[in-house]
């Protein structure tokens, strides 16, 4: 029988991260200043990100050393396992192989802390006493209170009120790791305010906790900015996963035809998909990597490719990206990791180049597959997960039909057991799949006065 489990020493943990901006054939184009709307240099980013992550940023280099102390953290987890689901090929009865690499072993069971410890160690570094971010379902929140704290830092969180209620767990994880949670909007920022005044109610939205997380580390000189996901130096520390499954396919003496990760901003799907891609890029390779979106929130598949902002307020820098509209609001589908506007400019720039592939999905087909790969495999996957988990079983079932084997890679992003209301919501019939109209999918793309974006492609 082949083997279940592919696992690798620690001292096998990656040394550098792979960039992929060195490899791309169409250079990324630059963030604009939001009121001047001209590119901005690393001095307008200052206030908020320490200089070596704004070095990342922009930085071409293709290899880039992880520091020693990362990697020790890193060690408390990693190498994650790479595993052959040969249950879930059993039970769809498939000639493909199925292999799926499982970050859910993490401390806070999600690949977030692949960057949150070492955004949390260069802000250390630099002098910074507090970081400040948004979460939305909990997952980014915990992760970075969970890296704060191995680096003594401090950590404000703004959580989206809605999720602040529903998720209690997720916030006593976070104290437990030392941060402090706030229910946004809140009344310490002129964001939150001014939000509160118009809608005392309102459930919030990551646009607005980013805006209000911001604004807190803009007013100090101690307290610096956190973001979990789009950007490109978050998407560089996410390749620890790609790099450890490229080692851990060439013993099991495979390489993927398709590569399969749930979609929000893009972090774990360039995690594990670029160190792949290399191969792609620069040796023709033939290799498919899929994007797995929400057919709710369905920037990738039914977006625009323009200048748009990354929150609510219109705080961040003008980001080139598929988007739905920074006001657009997302149904409250389960998978809370999946409802943001906009994706990583990286992301966007290589899906517009055809070097990528979208799909969206609906969420009843995501957790029924689920539950499928919970019964076989036994772990439960987080919601978001199940996004990757439904496009691999589509994949299976083309190869069978196809009567052809064929190699998938898959990312278990996350584990799902905080998330366990979700799938009591399954199973009670109470989830519905939401059917986007179009005057809702153009509600946030309508009045946008950003810049759109005229390529010329080289
Ligand atoms: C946050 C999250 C995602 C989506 O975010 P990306 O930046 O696109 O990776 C997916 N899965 C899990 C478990 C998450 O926590």
């Amino acid at each position: 029988m082949d083997s279940k489990k592919i696992t690798l020493s620690e001292k096998e943990i990656p040394q550098q991260w792979y960039n992929i901006q060195a490899d791309m054939p169409n250079k990324i184009l630059p963030p604009l200043h939001p009121a001047t709307k001209q590119p901005i240099g690393p001095e307008d980013l200052a206030p908020i990100f320490p200089m070596e992550l704004i070095k990342q940023e922009v930085s071409q280099e293709r290899w880039v050393e992880i520091p020693e102390e990362v990697r020790k953290v890193y060690q408390i987890w990693r190498p994650t396992p790479l595993i052959r689901a040969l249950n879930l090929e059993k039970a769809l009865d498939t000639p493909a192989k199925i292999y799926y690499k499982n970050e859910g072993v993490s401390p806070s069971g999600s690949h977030k802390p692949n960057t949150a410890v070492a955004q949390a160690y260069y802000n250390k570094v630099e002098g910074v006493k507090k970081l400040t971010t948004e979460t939305g379902a909990g997952q980014w929140g915990s992760a970075l209170a969970f890296a704060t704290q191995m680096f003594g830092i401090e950590l404000e969180v703004y959580m989206v009120k809605v999720s602040y209620r529903q998720k209690p767990y997720r916030k006593s994880l976070m104290n437990t790791w030392g941060a402090n949670v706030f229910a946004s909007p809140t009344d310490r920022t002129n964001a939150g305010r001014k939000v509160l005044e118009q809608f005392p109610d309102s459930p919030g939205s990551l646009g607005i906790a980013i805006s209000e997380a911001i604004e807190r580390a803009a007013s100090d000189e101690q307290t610096k900015y956190s973001l979990g996901s789009v950007l490109n130096h978050v998407l560089m520390h996410q390749t620890v996963i790609g790099l450890e499954a490229l080692k851990q396919l060439e013993k099991a003496g495979d390489f993927p035809d398709v590569i399969v990760a749930p979609f929000g901003g893009g972090s774990n799907f360039a995690g594990i998909a670029f160190p792949f891609l290399h191969y792609k890029l620069t040796e023709n390779k033939n290799l498919r990597a899929v994007a797995v979106e929400p057919a709710s929130c369905p920037k990738l598949t039914k977006g625009q490719f323009r200048y748009d902002f990354g929150d609510t307020a219109g705080l961040t820098p003008l980001l080139p990206m598929y988007t739905l509209g920074h006001n657009f609001i997302p149904a409250p589908i389960h998978a809370g990791g999946l409802r943001y506007h906009g994706a990583g400019v990286i992301i966007s720039q290589l899906l517009k180049d055809e070097i990528i592939e979208a799909v969206a999905l609906h969420q009843l087909e995501c957790f029924e597959a689920g539950v499928l790969f919970a019964k076989t495999e036994g772990i439960v996957p987080a919601p978001e997960s199940t996004h990757a988990i439904a496009q691999v079983i589509r994949e299976a079932k083309q190869a069978k039909e196809e009567g052809k084997s064929k190699t998938i890679l898959f990312n278990l992003s996350g584990h799902g057991y905080f998330d366990m209301q979700a799938y009591t919501d399954f199973f009670e019939g109470k989830l519905k799949d939401h059917h986007l109209t179009d005057e809702e999918l153009f509600s946030g793309l309508k009045n946008l006065d950003t810049p759109l974006i005229e390529q010329s492609v080289a």
